[in-house]
């Protein structure tokens, strides 16, 4: 078996799909692609990952990390209660996190990749990372300068006139509230409401290993993947990255390479950085680990969209009409104004349906969260040095007062949205809603869910006095939205105590500039303090883009992977 490749990527995902297939494009090099999660060829691909439906695909704990606990909202100075873990779902499977997303598929606002440059990362301003979107994305409903035609992974929108009337009363809504209808979410980035973009085909996903990694991509014999096997830790001589180390049956226990690339997200990369001796040298040494370089912004930085919702009942005529799986075809983005923050700061999605069963079909929701973010002091430490055990995580949303204010400011702007006639008619007992660990539980795909739920759903469906008890006392719970628009302390706390993240952590290795102590990175992604060794995926953003991440992850991995084939083709020439 070989035991020496050009490239060891670690981690199959959004990011290491992309360098997987870029870098075995030149046969010379040998490349080498390890997953701890469960291969998917694109020919035994199961109906859940290919639903345009996702809510059964990201509650499988077949396809997830199974211990991830995290920490969401930040300490205050009158906090004396424990802070609760609560669970948070990664991916662990070929396609990492585009396998069972929710298939969103955009790229945020120019003047986010305008200010990375500003940051001191040269050549990832807007002009810079556009051309990688383009090539990324074959758009099948729109063509410009925005849109690439020929990239490898589909878009397109579900429009108006086979939305369901729960989105196309809430369309009229923002319409009568003085928002624009934006055809093309992806089009020039301003504030209104719109289709939203998904990374899918014939109302089937498209992830990035779909894209990537196809029959024709694996037939390379250069390119040698393997799955269900995870990553122990890295291996180095001095301060040269060499390897990597593998508790696997049937795999070698070290494999020796060129360079190492960690594509294993935003919550791994820094962890098997920090276990392999590269990170905060006190926080190491807690745990015994022997430093290979002090990098103290290792893990740091950790950054999320906070997000609130404010659910309804939804009456028969306006739920999901068959016509598409979707769940999610309205998205809403606005600015607040306030701050300081810039143009779309605040997004909402229109869910339509909340879940695969009964209930979820009779439940819509505005799910709104901080597009751009301040709040930027999560982080992922160690809690053992053992690569078996899940690293820790501490989200600390909402540090920054603002991120409150505006999810705050936000909760009345979707109050005045479900209040306007439109939204009333199709809609009934609105009430604040929190992603608790009942509706996770109640999520989970199983008979006696089903059983449970067909009954509920057929109780709500029955006189409204009933329904309105069902849902204060079995489905809502807590105060009601009439006292929170009463009260503004008790709507903060609520806010406070509801708020969770959408799976999109990202910048625990950030790339900077060379003056920047906490940059764990550089333009190249290179890990700064050591050699052979680079982060490229969710982690390495130095800040978080304004919107959903998979498609700019797919950019960074695009965008560095040309910078090593660039290297590759300029030093052959060198030497000619
Ligand atoms: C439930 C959910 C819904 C989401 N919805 C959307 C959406 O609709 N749109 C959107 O844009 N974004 C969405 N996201 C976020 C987006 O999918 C991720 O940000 C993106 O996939 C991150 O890509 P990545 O390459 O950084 O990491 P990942 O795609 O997570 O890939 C990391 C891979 O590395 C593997 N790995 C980790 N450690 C090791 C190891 N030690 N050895 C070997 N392999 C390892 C993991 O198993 C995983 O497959 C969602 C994410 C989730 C989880």
């Amino acid at each position: 078996m070989t035991t020496f490749f050009d490239y060891i990527i670690v981690g199959g995902g959004s990011a290491g799909s992309v360098l997987a297939n870029r870098l075995s494009a030149n046969p010379a090099k040998r490349v080498l692609l390890c997953e701890a999660g469960a291969d998917l060829p694109n020919d035994k691909l199961p109906a859940a990952i290919l639903d345009s439906y996702p809510g059964t695909a990201y509650l499988n704990p077949n396809y997830l990390w199974p211990d991830l606990r995290v920490t969401t909202v930040a300490p205050t100075d009158a906090t004396t209660a424990p802070r609760k873990l609560r669970k948070y779902e990664q991916a662990r499977i070929l396609g990492g996190g585009s396998s069972i997303n929710g298939q969103f598929f955009n790229r945020g606002a120019p003047s986010d990749y305008d200010d990375w440059e500003a940051r001191g990362l040269k050549g990832w301003g807007w002009e810079s990372v556009l051309p990688y979107f383009r090539k990324i994305e074959r758009d099948i409903d729109f063509d410009g300068p925005l849109h690439g035609k020929s990239g490898r992974i589909p878009v397109r929108r579900i429009f108006p006139d086979a939305w369901p009337k729960h989105a196309t009363a809430i369309a009229a809504a923002l319409k009568e509230s003085g928002y624009s209808y934006l055809p093309d979410q992806n089009g020039e980035f301003r504030d209104g409401y719109f289709p939203i973009a998904i990374s899918n085909l014939d109302e089937r996903r498209v992830s990035a290993s779909m894209g990537y990694l196809d029959a024709q991509t694996r037939d390379r014999p250069n390119l040698t993947i393997w799955t269900d096997t995870e990553v122990a830790g890295l291996l180095f001589e001095g301060t040269r990255c060499c390897g990597i180390r593998i508790e696997a049956p049937d795999r070698p226990a070290t494999v020796r390479a060129g360079e190492v690339i960690l594509s294993a997200g935003a919550l791994q990369s820094p962890a098997i950085l920090m276990r392999s001796g590269i990170g905060p040298a006190a926080h190491l040494r807690e745990h015994g680990i022997t430093v290979v370089a002090e990098s103290p912004g290792v893990g740091q930085h950790l950054m999320e969209h906070p997000s609130i919702a404010l659910a309804s009942f939804i009456r028969k005529a306006a739920r999901v009409n068959g016509s598409t799986r979707r769940h999610i075809l309205l998205g809403w983005r606005y600015s607040s104004g306030m701050g300081g923050a810039p143009g779309g700061d605040m997004f909402v999605s229109v869910v339509t349906k909340t879940s695969w069963h009964a209930v979820g079909e009779r439940i819509g929701t505005m799910l709104m969260y901080v597009n751009k973010p301040f709040s930027n002091v999560g982080e992922v430490k160690l809690a053992s040095a053992d690569w078996r055990v899940a690293p820790s995580i501490d989200f600390n949303f909402l540090s920054d007062e603002r991120d409150l204010d505006r999810l705050v400011d936000g909760f009345r702007r979707m109050a005045a949205v479900q209040a306007l006639a439109a939204v009333k008619e199709v809609t009934a007992d609105p009430f604040p809603a929190s992603y608790s660990e009942k509706v996770r539980q109640v999520a989970l795909l199983s008979r006696r869910n089903k059983m449970i739920t067909d009954v509920l759903a057929a109780l709500l469906d029955g006189p409204p006095p009933l329904r309105r008890l069902l849902m204060t006392r079995v489905i809502a719970g807590g105060a009601t939205l009439a006292d929170l628009l009463a009260d503004d302390a008790a709507l903060r706390e609520f806010v406070r105590g509801a708020c969770v993240g959408v799976w999109h952590p990202s910048c625990t290795c950030r790339m900077g500039a060379d003056d920047d102590p906490l940059a764990v990175t550089d333009h190249q992604a290179r890990v700064r303090g050591v050699q052979g060794l680079r982060v490229v995926d969710a982690s390495i953003f130095p800040h978080i883009p304004s919107g959903n991440i998979n498609f700019p992850t797919m950019m960074a991995a695009e965008k560095v992977a040309d910078m090593m084939v660039g290297q590759v083709t300029a030093a052959a020439a060198h030497m000619a």
